[in-house]
């Protein structure tokens, strides 16, 4: 299939068949909102709950079938994936507006993601022990949940998609895969991969659509034991009370306020670097990204001017332009939001350094310059998230007020500290309210082996990625024998 074909008519995937949806809806390049990238098939909640019932009713077969069945159909995934990474980056690139290298990159991500669960298949885990009573054998064996209903941001179209996918059918788990509204072509994408690797009917599904009709038909379905969610908190929390009120397991990976801690022993470069990558690249639309800069006040104004410097030169562009360094922001709404932002940050009296206007380019797209403000710990600008190329800096009087401000905030996602010193950098690692730590790397950009999520507002239920992900895709049962 040639890649000009691809987006055109993005069908629901159902019980082994493509479908028409109820409407019609469209993507548009955010590099050139003229380009229509996809045409795509909405679901209704009638289709939704198709989708459900033949995800139930493959769910047995899928389950009972041999680990290493699970592992050759992930291990076909993840090699399309990574052979088509080029052609599907561009597409990911044109659909989300991230930059070409970084889409390329996401791609690759979501196919080695495939293939390490692939391997997991093959290894997943349980327990022997000796029972307190004689003659008594106990173990502890993993079965899958059942039925997983998987709703996607947009940010990541083809990771995050990948990083839950992959772990729910190496289980033995069907999957309702819900796809954000503003990258039906990434998801269609992934499926029709999906959809050709010999999987039965029925155990994979996609259901494109509302959040508000299929997201929510699939969060209140008796039928779907397992919610996977990643979004904004707004929704999380309303997806918590409905799905837990039903006794369904979810897991919510939500927003994040991170902290990078520049301490004034570090490395200036490297700190400017890691505050560079962590606030801007993706265009600042990462829940990891390091939207907190916490300078002490050694470093703190050669940290900004050398901060600012640095942003002058970004290259702000067309996400598939060779030099383009940051992409658009993803679509109308959001860059109204971010401006938004940019004027109650002037209202509430942070200091303005630089960016956060509108920017002209040959091709109309969703287009601004990264900013940056000198903020106070108690501005809504460094308390909430924003999702955009905004950064904000806050004053730190030495180390215990630099962890102080890290921790003063409701999420606990990621947070990262700048330092030559081993003492801070080991305190930091074990004193920071965070899922995730790093010493002098940008809060943005993990692994996939190893688990990923947060604290406190920033996350609910076990761990997504890596070995860990087996705790949300199993559910384990106890067996005693009397030999
Ligand atoms: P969103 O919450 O608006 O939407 C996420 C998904 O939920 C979409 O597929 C949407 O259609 C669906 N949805 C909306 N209403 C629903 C409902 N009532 N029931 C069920 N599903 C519903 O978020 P978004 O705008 O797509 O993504 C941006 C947000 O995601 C940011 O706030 C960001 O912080 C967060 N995010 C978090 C992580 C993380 O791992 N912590 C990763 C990426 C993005």
């Amino acid at each position: 299939m040639k890649f000009g074909e691809l987006p055109q008519n993005a069908r629901q995937y159902i019980n082994g068949r493509w479908d028409t949806g109820v409407t019609t809806g469209i993507s548009h390049n955010p590099s050139d909102t003229r380009e229509v990238v996809a045409e795509y098939a909405r679901a209704d909640r009638s289709q939704t709950e198709l989708a459900i019932r033949a995800a139930a009713e493959a769910q047995p077969q899928w389950g009972y079938s041999t680990p290493q069945r699970r592992a050759d159909v992930l291990d076909q995934i993840g090699s399309e994936i990574l052979a088509r990474k080029a052609e599907l980056g561009l597409l990911l690139a044109r659909e989300e507006g991230k930059t070409l290298p970084e889409a390329v990159a996401e791609v690759a991500r979501a196919g080695q993601i495939f293939k390490f669960f692939a391997g997991e298949a093959l290894r997943t885990p349980g327990e022997s022990l000796a029972s307190i009573r004689p003659g008594v054998h106990v173990d502890v064996s993993r079965e899958p949940v059942g039925v997983v209903g998987i709703i996607a941001p947009w940010n990541f179209p083809m990771a995050i998609p990948a990083w839950k996918i992959a772990p729910a059918l190496a289980y033995g788990n069907s999957v309702i895969f819900k796809p954000a509204e503003l990258v039906p072509a990434c998801g269609w994408a992934l499926a029709e991969i999906i959809s050709r690797a010999a999987l039965p009917a029925g155990v994979f599904n996609l259901v494109m659509g509302s959040g508000r009709e299929v997201g929510q038909t699939l969060v209140d379905s008796p039928r779907v034991q397992a919610i996977s969610f990643t979004g904004s908190v707004a929704t999380g929390e309303r997806i918590l009370q409905t799905a837990a009120a039903r006794r369904a397991k979810v897991q919510l990976e939500m927003g994040g306020k991170n902290p990078l801690v520049v301490l004034a022993d570090a490395d200036l470069e490297q700190a400017v670097d890691c505050a560079l990558q962590g606030a801007y690249f993706s265009t600042g639309q990462r829940c990891t990204a390091s939207s907190r800069l916490i300078i002490e006040a050694g470093v703190h104004d050669a940290f900004v001017a050398r901060l600012r410097q640095r942003m002058a030169s970004l290259k702000v562009g067309h996400a598939v332009d060779r030099d383009t360094q940051i992409g658009p922001v993803v679509d109308q709404s959001q860059l109204d939001e971010n401006l938004a932002w940019i004027a109650t940050a002037k209202a509430e009296g942070a200091e303005h350094v630089v960016g956060g206007e509108l920017l002209k380019r040959p091709t109309p797209g969703h287009y601004m310059s990264p900013a940056l403000f000198l903020a106070k710990p108690e501005h809504r600008v460094a308390r909430e998230e924003v999702f955009g190329p905004i950064a904000c800096v806050l004053r730190a009087d030495n180390y215990e007020h630099a962890l102080a401000l890290a921790n003063d905030t409701p999420f606990g996602l990621c947070a990262g500290i700048c330092t030559t010193s081993l003492k801070h950098a080991m305190h930091f690692k074990r004193h920071a309210e965070v899922g995730m730590t790093m010493v002098n790397l940008p809060t943005a950009g993990v692994d996939y082996h190893v688990p990923f999520g947060g604290r406190k507002g920033s996350s609910y239920g076990p761990r997504e990625q890596g070995r860990y992900a087996a705790e949300f895709y199993t559910t384990v049962k106890t067996g005693y024998m009397l030999a």
